[in-house]
């Protein structure tokens, strides 16, 4: 199978070996090391000078722990979405009672960092920014560092879902002045799923004393506290910690810029093969395009989801679908983590081929 889809991605095979070990006591001497080294991994990746934290949950767990961790309810929080998963974002915040404010686009398109300086200069109440960096549902990166700076400057804070980007495109947390930051290990992570990682920032533990938003499996300090001790609060997903601390050998092997650069370049080879079809990308802004996951307009009259359904059956390639308001209108092409540009062609051949018979045949 060529498992093109953005999440959960295809793991090295010694990766998948590291994972099968045998458990041990998680809150022993053994896997004290193991935590201390994965966690180090994390530090190195995310640009922290202090410990990322972990929790055994998907992204979303950690969308909802970077809620919970610094909010109150009925606190003011901007909203930018740019799709589905933003939306998933600021309904996080709405359930556990903040009062949003959205800036929505249009599917396709990227937030402008301006509009985000204004709507906060126009309401000072605002606390905080909730922004997707890479929007999987529509193959957009947003401009998350010029989107931090309007936020800075003004003095909130901004919290980030980067579940799909961190490990593969740039997002050094620091550098870039990031208060909490999400990753998730089933995406760009060569791992499976079963954890995600959130950095905090010194504003966002100052926040995180007066935050009274309910939370008790995902709170921040039972976990950094446990973490001092090299141990997690709950029994954690062991087999993704075993699997982690070998994806990181890998990782430090090629380089963090030997990794972002194979993205880069995959995801350029991507692009030109998608204008090659004669097809549109979702993206309206090619700057804006992401490097971890492309998202392509199927053509009018053509049947999506049968093509797709055509491409796993008779030919292993398992392509993304739309989401939401898109489904059955775009497919995605996931291209992030243990991904080659070898995996990529052949993915695009197939759909270059159900392309010329769907043609052929209308
Ligand atoms: C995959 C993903 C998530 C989280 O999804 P889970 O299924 O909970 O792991 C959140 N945001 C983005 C941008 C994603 O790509």
């Amino acid at each position: 199978m060529n498992l093109r889809i953005p999440g959960p991605t295809p793991c090295p095979e010694d990766v998948l070996q590291a994972g099968a070990r045998q458990m041990m006591n998680h809150r022993g001497p053994e896997f004290a090391q193991i935590l201390r080294r994965v966690t180090d991994g994390l530090n190195w990746v995310f640009g922290s000078s202090t410990d990322v934290l972990s929790y055994t949950t998907s992204g979303t767990g950690g969308l909802e722990a970077a809620v919970v961790n610094t909010l109150s309810p009925g606190d003011r929080v901007l909203s930018v979405s740019i799709g589905s998963f933003g939306d998933r974002f600021k309904n996080i915040a709405r359930t556990y009672g903040a009062d949003v404010e959205s800036y929505a686009l249009e599917w396709g398109e990227a937030a402008d960092p301006a509009e985000v300086g204004r709507r906060l200069d126009a309401d000072p109440t605002l606390k905080a920014v909730l922004v997707t960096h890479n929007e999987t549902s529509t193959g957009v990166t947003n401009p998350l560092e010029a989107i931090a700076r309007e936020v800075r400057a003004r003095d909130r804070l901004i919290l980030v879902d980067a579940v799909s980007s961190m490990s593969s495109v740039p997002c050094p947390v620091e550098r870039w002045d990031l208060d909490v930051v999400v990753s998730g290990s089933q995406k760009g992570w060569m791992v499976p799923p079963g954890l995600a990682f959130v950095y905090m920032s010194e504003r966002a533990w100052a926040a995180n004393a007066s935050a009274t938003m309910p939370r008790f499996y995902f709170d921040a300090v039972r976990t950094r506290d446990s973490l001092q001790k090299l141990q997690n609060p709950w029994t954690p997903a062991m087999s993704i910690y075993y699997a982690l601390d070998r994806a990181f050998e890998l990782m430090r092997a090629e380089g963090l810029e030997g990794v972002f650069g194979r993205h880069e370049a995959i995801a350029a080879y991507t692009r030109e093969r998608v204008r090659k079809l004669g097809l549109s990308l979702v993206p309206v802004d090619e700057r804006f395009a992401s490097n971890t996951v492309t998202a392509v307009w199927w053509p009018k009259g053509v049947d999506g989801k049968a093509l797709s359904k055509r491409a796993r059956e008779e030919f292993g390639v398992v392509l993304g679908g739309g989401q939401g308001k898109l489904e059955g209108k775009i497919f995605r092409v996931g291209h992030l983590g243990f991904v080659s540009q070898e995996d990529v062609r052949e993915a695009l051949d197939v759909v270059e081929r159900l392309l010329d018979d769907a043609r052929v045949t209308a």
